[in-house]
């Protein structure tokens, strides 16, 4: 039977109106209704039983999110929940989990983050409805309505719902783009749901070196609820990671998605789900922790796997990888042992030490090379980035000049002597040579593997992979020199015939990461001055290098007999040139491939109904400045009365305090400006603004702790997405997170202080207490982030060209001594 899990009406459903997470909009919308989405499965269920709630969460905890400490309050967040098993099947009956978000981010309709999940995990309901199939075990279903704003709904329901001690896996499907393969980012505890992938998926695409970066790459998921925080549950983490350029932006529309990689990943997870189900090891997390399971069942660490090109898995266990990985450094000591054997092992093994500092000497210069002629360029062009919007260019303008960098070594190579004695070993110079560069390269890619295990990482397969290719390949090569003589074609093609499996892997490996990397750049900050504007096109130089180095280093040893000229080298010189010229020519943006901009309209307000000042206050999230911007949207520049003589350092600066309300993102940005605007459009939309009411004002003592009891009057304002209280002194313990402070922040170079951000319907108020434990005063500074914009805000942001998104919001500002 063909399974069509590509169905643009599910998708539709959750990308055509926006998801507005303080109105419920999307709850209030009849065709979204919970009871008529799930119809299907309702109506046609003759087998499973099918059960269907509507949850609200409310709760408050700390986290650290993106090394930022931060306190979340949060109230009645909608979580719709589906549970299908067999019709005799028990509530405590082990389960497994599908997570997915329906909301979105701010200003983006969420097709790809994450509709498309929504309409992936719709599709595989009604099928496992439609097709008869009885889940060996439950199936619920976590249609999860706040992960944008830190993963409120999975905490929601990891901390309040029934079923939540029943789940044995779970499987946190995500979106950082519209498609392309969806990657097996992270995985665990323990190896069992990596091993329930490599054998369930169809198109697996996974790399355990994914975990080892995942860290370290400012982004987060639900996986971190289950299976860290507040869980510790087996699971799946599942990304869709190409089509960057859209993630969170306005146009994350249904038009972009691609059905084919949505139709891949509902087949993956129709049967990843099966396997687990099936699996003997699903215990619900209730008995693992009662029986202590967890420590005696699962105790194995993470495996070693990658695909290759998602035809099938490469996978092991840590200690077959600690065995495997060994062998390389091994018969590269053993190679150099067998060829000093006769005469001096100590004069191979320099020899061979010379090959393997030459090749990593080669493999620097391949990542320098670049980098240099990358921030040359920039000395002579006003725009960074070029190669944003055509990622082409940035493999024509690195690729050659790291292929310099590689083979410079190689024509100094020719001019070293040898430790080892010709006439004593009684083998040619040139067949010397050969061999300790070869062997050196070897050995250097043998080193690197070792480095990877002792490091306690995953990602020395690729290394493993490598060095272990090139032992075949020399062989062939000997065999032939035998037979053709060394400097044939024949020779050199036996060379690299046993190779081409590994290196197509590092192409499509490495085409896949920098394809990622330069979408994410559109992202990744303004960095301040004078180092900011080169750091995403030195990044971009220094990846492509590094993958340039992987995927043709080990060709080098024998290929660069032939290639290691200086005719060659000029050749390449003068195409870095011209390409780094052409490249210039290029505007770094696109419709395909938007500049990101934020547009933060900031009314300070006092009381209920007074303005101190409005502006409107500007943001990049990559390195073009807004001066760029300003220069390329003339109608911008005009509405704003910017003019040629224009400079960021010459305007009002907009502080990192201004953007209180978008805390920990405002950290993303530097050289913000801002211009002030009119107070009176404000007053015609909105009557009341956000308050701060003290409900005890007497009851405090003059000495020791007191406590304030507050309360949060949300104004007039209509769809309100965030509010953040900053607060700073002597505060010694609060009503929010049970109680339990988190740890300080320094936001803007003040004082050391505690951020709380509150979110959920706003149709009544907050209330709350602080504690002091002197009499100094505390000082709260509140930001409410208002999503609708007053109307000429909502004009400048239509003058914006297409190129451009937007994410444009007011922000109320009040600041309370207490
Ligand atoms: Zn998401």
């Amino acid at each position: 039977m063909a399974i069509v899990f590509w169905s643009s009406h599910d998708v539709f459903a959750f990308s055509s109106s926006p998801r507005l997470i303080a109105t419920r909009r999307f709850i209030n919308s009849p065709k979204l209704e919970p009871s008529n989405m799930f119809e299907c499965c309702r109506k046609r269920s003759m087998v499973d039983k099918v059960e269907i709630q509507e949850n609200n969460v409310s709760g408050s905890f700390n986290m650290l999110f993106l090394g930022h400490n931060i306190a979340l309050g949060y109230r009645n967040h909608t979580n719709i929940v589906m549970r299908i098993s067999s019709v005799d099947s028990k509530d405590s009956d082990p389960s497994v989990l599908i997570n997915g978000h329906f909301d979105s981010p701010l200003g983006s309709p969420g097709a790809g983050d994450c509709g498309s999940c929504v309409g992936s995990m719709l599709e595989i309901a009604r099928l496992i409805v439609d097709s008869g199939w009885v889940p060996y075990r439950p199936v619920i279903f976590l249609f999860n309505g706040a992960e944008e704003l830190f993963m409120l709904g999975s905490h929601g329901f990891m901390k309040t719902h029934k079923w939540r001690d029943t789940i044995g896996a779970f499987i946190n499907v995500e979106a950082s783009g519209t498609g392309g393969l969806d990657l097996l980012c992270q995985s665990g505890p323990t190896s069992w749901p990596s091993d329930v992938y490599a054998e369930a998926a169809i198109y697996p695409m996974a790399n355990s070196a994914a975990q080892d970066v995942f860290p370290v790459i400012p982004g987060d998921t639900d996986y971190r609820i289950f299976s860290e925080d507040y869980g510790n549950i087996p699971g799946l983490d599942i990304i869709f990671l190409l089509g960057g350029y859209f993630y969170h932006t306005s146009y994350d529309t249904i038009d972009r998605l691609i059905p084919g990689s949505i139709q891949a990943r509902g087949e993956n997870l129709f049967s990843i789900i099966k396997t687990f189900t099936n699996s003997s090891k699903l215990k619900s997390t209730y008995i693992t922790n009662s029986s202590g399971v967890t420590a005696n069942a699962f105790n194995d660490e993470r495996a070693v796997f990658s695909d290759y090109f998602s035809w099938f898995m490469m996978f092991y266990s840590r200690r077959v990888a600690t065995i495997l990985h060994s062998i390389p450094v091994f018969v590269f000591l053993f190679m150099s042992f067998m060829r000093g054997r006769s005469h001096s092992w100590s004069a191979a093994f320099f020899d061979f030490m010379k090959g393997f500092l030459f090749h990593a000497f080669g493999t620097t210069l391949a990542i320098v090379m670049p980098v240099a002629f990358s921030i040359l360029r920039l000395q002579f062009s006003t725009q960074a980035m070029n190669w944003f919007a055509h990622p082409c260019l940035a493999f024509v303008m690195f690729i050659p000049s790291s292929l310099v960098g590689l083979l410079i070594p190689r024509i100094i190579w020719r001019q070293i002597p040898l430790s080892q004695d010709v006439s004593i070993v009684k083998i040619s110079k040139q067949v010397l040579s050969d061999e300790a560069m070869f062997w050196g390269t070897f050995g250097f890619y043998a080193i690197l593997t070792s480095v990877y295990l002792v490091s306690g990482l995953s990602g020395g397969f690729m290394m493993f992979f490598t060095s272990i290719s090139m032992l075949p390949a020399w062989i062939s090569f000997c065999l032939s020199v035998k037979s053709f003589g060394r400097l044939s074609l024949r020779t050199i093609m036996s060379y690299i015939l046993p190779l081409i499996p590994c290196l197509a892997y590092a192409v499509y490996f490495g085409g896949f990461l920098s394809q990622f990397v330069i979408e994410k750049m559109g992202m990744m900050g303004s960095l301040p001055p004078p180092y900011g504007y080169y750091v995403p096109d030195a990044i971009v130089a220094s990846l492509v290098g590094i993958l340039t180095g992987w995927c043709v280093g080990p060709l080098m040893p024998i290929c660069s007999g032939w290639l290691g000229r200086l005719s060659i080298l000029q050749f390449l010189l003068h195409f870095t040139v011209f390409s780094l010229a052409i490249s210039c020519q290029f505007f770094p943006y696109a419709t395909s491939a938007p500049k990101r901009v934020v547009f933060q309209h900031t009314i300070h307000t006092a009381g209920s109904s007074q303005i101190m000042e409005s502006t409107y206050d500007f943001s990049v999230t990559d390195s073009n400045s807004l001066l760029f911007l300003f220069q390329h949207a003339p109608e911008v520049a005009k509405e704003l009365n910017v003019t040629s003589d224009f400079s960021i350092e010459s305007a009002l600066v907009s502080q990192r305090q201004d953007w209180m309300a978008i805390f920990p993102v405002s950290f993303l940005f530097s050289n913000s400006v801002k211009f002030s605007a009119n107070k009176d459009d404000i007053l015609k939309q909105y009557e009341f603004f956000p308050n701060l009411f003290v409900q005890n004002p007497y009851s405090n003592s003059e000495n020791g702790p007191r406590r304030v009891h507050l309360e949060l009057h949300l104004g007039s304002l209509e769809e309100i997405w965030v509010t953040v209280l900053n607060i700073t002194g002597p505060l010694s313990n609060w009503s929010f997170a049970d109680n339990v402070l988190p740890g300080t922040e320094t936001y803007g170079g003040g004082p050391r202080s505690y951020i709380c951000r509150l979110s959920g319907p706003s149709d009544s108020n907050w209330t709350f207490w602080l504690e002091a434990n002197n009499s100094e005063a505390l000082r709260v500074d509140l930001a409410v982030l208002e999503q609708k914009l007053v109307g000429p805000a909502n004009r400048l942001k239509g003058l914006f060209p297409d190129w451009v998104d937007v994410t444009a919001y007011s922000s109320f500002m009040s600041s309370y001594i207490l």
